[in-house]
């Protein structure tokens, strides 16, 4: 189990980083929408590149003011703050972190890492991130260090372009993966889970979540249709639904998997304060 106090050493970060550059006078002289027009000026003028990071560090300071408090806390970025804002197609309410933009999975995966840092204690180590979430490039990067490697085979922002089912990494290559919510979009997942499987080290560790979705999983590659598999698969570029079966699916290529909810590690005073419901994503961890 996870207790308060030792998640408490975060705070540090974010409260310090006000101290430092000044954020709570810039964050009254400057309102956000004069910040976002004057952007767009410097844009028309070349200036963007000399003057973009300001803006962008004085928007964060904004944040900082803006939802200064105590109520929530993010473990993945540090921050506290006096709520968390709603997110989602359907708003959820009390979802994003205002600072780094971290989900309740996010959250969650935070935590559960938090409770596991003994994964970290070897160094150094190399880790495969694929599709990676902005809000846990920063986090898992500070774990990493040099030994981090962001994949994706359509963002830009990727550290490579990289097919996961075709991996270009040699067998046993990473100590950890982290890949969430990517296989149900990929139409060939067992292939997929096996180029995970061949390419993390016997004594490595994977976090291989989806979404779960149904009692069990569904799939019908007959269906193509944006709009058809939006009805049947929840969105257009999913290609089937998961159920808690998926466990399964991942033991195919030899993983070990523990399956973990919220309620198994995470108490009613960090849950809260940290906007986590008992419905958050299960974590599949996996060994070899
Ligand atoms: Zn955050």
């Amino acid at each position: 189990m996870l207790y308060w106090t030792e998640l408490y050493y975060h705070e540090w970060q974010v409260e310090n980083s006000i101290k430092m550059t000044g954020g709570f006078l810039l964050g009254h002289l400057f309102p956000v929408t004069k910040i976002v027009r004057l952007e767009r000026s410097l844009n028309t003028l070349g200036l963007r590149n000399s003057i973009k990071s300001f803006l962008r560090n004085t928007k964060k300071r904004l944040k900082l003011v803006l939802y200064r408090g105590k109520k929530r806390f993010c473990p993945v970025c540090g921050g506290h703050s006096r709520k968390f804002l709603s997110y989602g197609i359907n708003p959820r309410v009390d979802a994003q972190c205002p600072y780094c933009g971290a989900l309740e999975r996010h959250r969650l995966l935070a935590l559960f890492l938090k409770l596991r840092e003994y994964l970290f204690e070897k160094t150094p180590q190399k880790m495969l991130h694929i599709a990676p979430e902005q809000c846990l490039e920063p986090y898992f990067r500070d774990i990493f260090r040099d030994g981090y490697i962001s994949a994706d085979l359509h963002n830009p922002q990727a550290m490579i372009k990289m097919d996961i089912t075709d991996i270009q990494y040699s067998k046993h290559f990473f100590d950890a993966i982290y890949c969430s919510h990517v296989l149900e979009h990929v139409d060939d997942d067992r292939l997929a889970l096996s180029e995970l499987y061949r390419v993390l080290k016997n004594d490595g560790w994977a976090i291989i979540n989806v979404p779960i979705t149904s009692e069990r999983t569904y799939e019908d590659p007959t269906i193509v249709d944006p709009q058809e598999r939006k009805e049947k698969f929840g969105q257009g570029d999913h290609v089937r639904r998961y159920g808690p079966d998926f466990h399964q699916r991942i033991k195919e290529p030899g993983f070990i998997v523990e399956m973990i909810q919220t309620e198994d590690f995470v108490d009613d005073e960090i849950r809260n304060k940290v906007g986590l419901s008992l419905s958050n994503d299960t974590i599949f961890f996996c060994r070899k």
